[in-house]
């Protein structure tokens, strides 16, 4: 695709004028990746774009090849191959889900529960791209564990902790298989949780270009919910704690199933209103 302007350099304002266009007809409607865009290419800040008259021809280009990429639905994040989660800068890639909002809150949630109950370990299940577990220990200073299933998760995951400089240790595992022997404080895990019927029908964005290994959490979307909660106290030392990140329909779900060997257990909200987090004190 070429934009032809009859002259060397365009302004900010005619080339969103047209991207929008071509957006559109994309049948993309969210704006604002075209500023991240040129924002990225430019080096500049959002509110400096409305002074940029003079992008170059060489800028153009390389602003129109990441446009043509969002406009096949590729997602900011996997086009310029980083993304940045409650302040930190992590790189992903197709391996990897894009960490989300949402699962913010479980950080904010374990952090209050490691500055009030002190532990000295944590282990995040599926740790992706890290985030978790690296910004759990950036910002308390807990050791954390880190499993994924995927070795290539763990490749970026091990990247991000030392660009970071993060204290994570990080196992290949299935769940727990590989870390029969490791006992810890807190369990966290923002594991697949989306039906598999469901997973088909999500946006492009998501279904041609995340990991299906980092959504799919089988039938009834609980399948790592079970096990995880079922081989829970092998893992956990007295009182120790799990925290969930659930899909927004799972938390009378996942409460009843941590009901045995759980108590306390208590649900939270993200910032749309719907339950998001589900944490419980092993009895
Ligand atoms: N923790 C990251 C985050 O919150 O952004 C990624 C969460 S993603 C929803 C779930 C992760 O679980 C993926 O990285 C996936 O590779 C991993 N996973 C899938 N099956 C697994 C298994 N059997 N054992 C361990 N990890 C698994
Ligand atoms: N929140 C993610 C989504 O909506 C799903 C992540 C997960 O399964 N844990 O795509």
């Amino acid at each position: 695709m070429h934009i032809f302007f009859g002259e060397n350099m365009i302004s900010y304002r005619k080339l969103r004028q047209n991207l929008e266009k071509q957006f559109l007809s994309a049948g993309i409607d969210d704006f604002s990746d075209i500023d991240w865009i040129i924002c990225e290419v430019l080096n500049k800040k959002r509110s400096m774009l409305p002074f940029c008259d003079s992008i170059d021809e060489k800028q153009l280009e390389l602003i129109m090849a990441a446009a043509e990429k969002r406009m096949k639905h590729i997602p900011i994040a996997y086009i310029f191959g980083k993304t940045n989660f409650y302040g930190y800068d992590l790189t992903v890639n197709q391996n990897v889900l894009i960490p989300r909002l949402d699962t913010e809150i479980l950080i904010d949630e374990t952090i209050k529960l490691i500055k009030e109950r002190k532990p000295s370990t944590i282990l995040d299940i599926g740790t992706g791209s890290g985030a978790i577990a690296i910004v759990l220990n950036k910002e308390t200073g807990v050791k954390a564990f880190a499993v994924d299933v995927s070795e290539k998760a763990l490749l970026v995951a091990k990247q991000n902790a030392e660009t970071n400089k993060a204290d994570v240790t990080f196992v290949k595992s299935n769940i727990f298989d590989n870390i029969q022997d490791l006992k810890v404080d807190f369990i966290v895990s923002n594991p697949p949780y989306i039906e598999t019927d469901v997973v088909k029908g999500l946006e492009k964005e998501v279904i041609e270009n995340e990991p299906i290994l980092a959504l799919d959490g089988g039938e009834d979307g609980l399948d790592f919910y079970r096990e995880i909660i079922n081989n829970a106290r092998k893992h956990l030392n007295k009182k120790g704690m799990l925290i969930f990140e659930i899909g927004y329909n799972q938390a009378e779900d996942v409460a009843s199933l941590m009901k045995q060997d759980f108590k306390e257990i208590r649900v939270v909200k993200d910032y749309g209103g719907n339950d998001r987090v589900v944490i419980g004190e092993l009895v």
